[in-house]
């Protein structure tokens, strides 16, 4: 920034000086200077920047289909936080146990965060929006990831949120409060929106510090207000639009929904936070989770869900689960296990 300051500073004081054609002669060996300056930049191994847009980084989008729908996952990036603080009154030795199992960091629990696009005969419509800068550096990706997929965020006509939590509406307002999603209308349900735009909104039932609640609910709060006038609310079981069904998973917030998106003969759930970590949360279904609003109510949403999408060998979209977090839920003992897909390489 500062060397193309001081270049337009240096050419507007030349200008009273030199003719026009002696200016763009000027300009023209100027500009090839600082190719060569950014160019000697690059090679330098200790530059930064030249390192971060220029290292190879594994793939951030994953196409694949639903029945005549395009569909692809988006990655946010990334999240974590103490398992302790994540399953707060399960026993430590137990969850460092099944940690353990699974060849995972005993201290630290690691969250993708995946967002759906679809593309349907009318709508290019996004399930959630990332977390934005909620989170710091390792999230707040998707919309990048998505124009590099080729979808500009001007393309979006349809916002569909399964909850108000920030690592899923983080992306709809930038840092000056505008819309990110500039054409999109947004949708989510009635419960949800009646909760955090209530005059007193509080989580009396969470495990989670006061501070934590207190940012929850602004950010929720002040989100739902920013887009109410571009908002549709809907009831669970409702179509929302066409090929995507609202699906009641109430429990991690209050009008928490799961979309069932349908075509021809094929279908997929995409979850909401129902759960987010195979050995924490399928392992062992009845802990109870700090980020859900109501944790016993959440720990019986889960049950729920895992029956059904069990039964149903229903293909699964889930958020937090590890990129692109596409798979399904099996009977292990007397709990459940996933099974991820296998990796595609054409759609
Ligand atoms: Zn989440």
């Amino acid at each position: 920034m500062r060397v193309q300051h001081g270049y337009s500073d240096l050419l507007r004081g030349l200008t009273h000086y030199l003719s026009r054609g002696q200016l763009l002669l000027l300009s023209a060996c100027l500009s090839l200077g600082l190719v060569l300056l950014g160019n000697s930049a690059l090679s330098q191994p200790n530059s930064i920047e030249a390192v971060s847009e220029t290292a190879p980084t594994n793939a951030a989008v994953y196409h694949f289909k639903v029945g005549d729908l395009k569909a692809m996952v988006v990655s946010d990036g990334t999240l974590s936080f103490p398992a302790n603080f994540f399953v707060p009154k399960a026993d430590p030795n137990a969850v460092t146990s099944v940690l353990t199992d699974h060849f995972l960091s005993t201290e630290d629990v690691f969250a993708h965060v995946n967002a759906l696009y679809i593309e349907t005969d009318e709508h290019q419509v996004l399930i959630d929006t990332g977390s934005g800068d909620a989170f710091g550096p390792t999230a707040g990706h998707l919309l990048k990831n998505l124009q590099a997929a080729g979808v500009a965020v001007t393309d979006i006509d349809t916002v569909i949120l399964t909850h108000a939590h920030p690592d899923h509406i983080g992306g709809i307002l930038d840092a000056d409060g505008q819309l990110r999603l500039p054409n999109a209308q947004f949708y989510i349900s009635q419960a949800e929106a009646d909760f955090w735009t209530a005059d007193t909104v509080e989580l009396p039932k969470s495990l989670l510090d006061e501070e934590t609640k207190a940012g929850l609910i602004a950010t929720a709060k002040g989100t739902m207000m920013a887009i109410r006038d571009r908002t549709t609310l809907f009831t669970m079981g409702d179509e929302v639009i066409p090929h995507i069904q609202a699906v009641d998973s109430a429990g991690h917030t209050p009008g928490q929904a799961s979309y069932l998106i349908t075509s021809g003969e094929e279908s997929l759930l995409a979850t909401g936070d129902v759960f987010f970590s195979d050995p924490l949360n399928l392992e062992n279904p009845d802990w109870e989770v700090a980020f859900d609003g109501d944790p016993e109510q959440g720990v019986i949403a889960r049950r729920n869900l895992l029956e059904t999408v069990t039964a149903e060998r229903r293909l699964l979209l889930v958020p937090h689960m590890p990129f692109p977090g596409l798979g399904h839920v099996r009977p292990q003992a007397d709990a459940y296990g996933w099974e991820p897909i296998v990796w595609r390489f054409t759609v």
